[in-house]
């Protein structure tokens, strides 16, 4: 069958941990006899240089004909300061990618406040209270006078149907198949009431799977207390992007911080981290976070495509990641280790 995979480096330390991905699902791939059509775009700083336009219309063309990408993080430092040309690609938007999938794991050599943590979060990021998000013109947000601000906040039938049904999915392929669906219903009854009548609908399409449903301030308290007991956790935009933070503090920060955003038909594997300007070029920056990301990505594709070749491949990276952590050999400094951003990319080649 196939796949085909645009790579978009990004900035700073995006040219270091994206090559290493891009070598690790190669390798996978390899194993497992999956063919990979790799589609190298320009972007962020290279896209500047090259065509002037941090979000090229050639990167715009190319994505729209693959099934999946590897997005490195875009950095400011990496451009002329005040250039105006620069932006942040609003790509999630613009290929209503309408979910962000965030696990957070621990590992038992790994310091983290908690140990036992296996969690997947799924954020719905086009609509919720995020200005940018949420209308098609102008922003949610504006000020009639001095006085006044006033910002609005969307949910639709179709948003939380369709992020609720991506969480029912993903809990049926794990073991405690439970999704926690976190909102404030008794407070926002519209909104959240929204939210959570589509958990409930499309629980009934799950059986083999539990629905339970958790106040968004009762969780941010459950995560610090008691992580272990959550598996899969869906929410809206603005609650998700504060408990998806307080996750990936759970169990070791940005290092351990792969993401996945979805769409019905493609996805894009995008670390939480940044460009990291303060380490770029030293050979330093942890890639597991964007091993991760392009590992869910080829998981997700497996999945939706039914491309065992895939989901075999994605399988491998998850067992050789796990060893080289487990080794504890061949790890960079964030993680205690001493060895380099391609030495930690090797030890995991060599794993698989
Ligand atoms: P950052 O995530 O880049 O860095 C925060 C700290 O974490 C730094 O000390 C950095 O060295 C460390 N760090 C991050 N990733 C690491 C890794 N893989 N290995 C080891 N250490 C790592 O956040 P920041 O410094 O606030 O932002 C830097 C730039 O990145 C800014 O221009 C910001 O706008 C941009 N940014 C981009 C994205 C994105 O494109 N997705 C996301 C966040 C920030």
């Amino acid at each position: 069958m196939g796949l085909k995979i645009a790579i978009l480096e990004g900035d700073d330390i995006g040219l270091e941990v994206v090559p290493e991905t891009v070598k690790v699902m190669k390798a996978a791939a390899a194993k497992t006899g999956l063919a990979i059509d790799w589609l190298p775009l320009p972007v962020g700083r290279k896209g500047h240089v090259a065509t002037g336009h941090t979000m090229p219309q050639v990167l715009l063309d190319g994505l729209k004909t693959v099934d999946g990408w590897l997005q490195g993080p875009i950095g400011h430092n990496a451009y002329p300061r005040d250039d105006p040309t620069w932006i942040n690609p609003p790509l999630r938007k613009r290929f209503e990618l309408y979910a962000s999938v965030k696990p957070v794991k621990s590992y038992p050599n790994i310091p983290s406040v908690h140990k036992g943590v296996d969690i997947v979060f799924l954020r719905e990021v086009t609509e919720g209270m995020q200005s940018g998000s949420v209308v098609f013109a102008g922003t949610g947000e504006f000020r009639p006078n001095d006085e006044i601000s006033i910002g609005m906040r969307v949910v639709t039938r179709k948003g939380a149907n369709r992020v609720a049904r991506a969480a029912f999915e993903i809990a049926r392929t794990r073991p405690r198949k439970l999704v926690t669906a976190v909102h404030k219903e008794p407070v926002f009854r519209l909104v959240c009431g929204m939210f959570a009548e589509e958990c409930r609908k499309v629980a009934l399409e799950f059986p083999d799977c539990k629905l339970e449903e958790v106040l968004v301030d009762g969780m941010a308290m459950k995560l610090v207390m008691t992580p272990q007991r959550f598996d899969v956790v869906v929410t809206t935009n603005q609650f998700g992007d504060i408990l998806t933070d307080e996750g990936a503090g759970l169990v070791g920060g940005l290092g351990l911080a792969p993401g996945l955003c979805i769409g019905e038909c493609q996805a894009m594997a995008q670390a939480t981290h940044g460009s990291a300007p303060d380490i770029a070029g030293q050979g330093i920056a942890n890639p597991y976070s964007m091993i991760m990301s392009g590992q869910m990505l080829l998981e997700w594709l497996g999945r939706k495509r039914g491309d065992q070749a895939a989901s075999k491949a994605a399988a491998l990276i998850v067992q050789a990641v796990g060893k080289v952590i487990a080794e504890a050999k061949h790890l960079t400094p964030d993680l205690g280790g001493k060895a380099s951003t391609s030495q930690m990319g090797d030890a995991i080649v060599a794993a698989l």
